[in-house]
């Protein structure tokens, strides 16, 4: 007379990496919209509040946060350099 062992079945929460942003430049509200094409390694990085858009050579490893993350730091790296 077996007794069925309850399975416990723990849900681990995937962490889920963010894939809109705010805009660094006019402030939008998750308006920036990355796309990764990995075949060319390539981000495109879109605002659809204003105009801002840039593309990037991305690393395989690099995911859409990473992605802005660099970009952030080029922008802010220009703006300092042009104090
Ligand atoms: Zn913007």
């Amino acid at each position: 007379m077996g007794r069925k062992r309850k399975r416990i079945v723990r849900t681990r929460p995937i962490p889920t990496l963010p894939t809109v942003f705010d805009c660094p430049i006019c402030g939008g509200a998750n308006s920036i919209h990355i796309d990764i094409d990995r075949k060319i390694r390539i981000a495109v990085i879109q605002c659809g509040k204003c105009s801002a858009q840039a593309t990037r050579p991305i690393r395989p490893i690099e995911e859409k946060v990473d992605v802005f993350g660099d970009w952030l730091d080029e922008l802010l790296e220009a703006a300092e350099g042009n104090n």
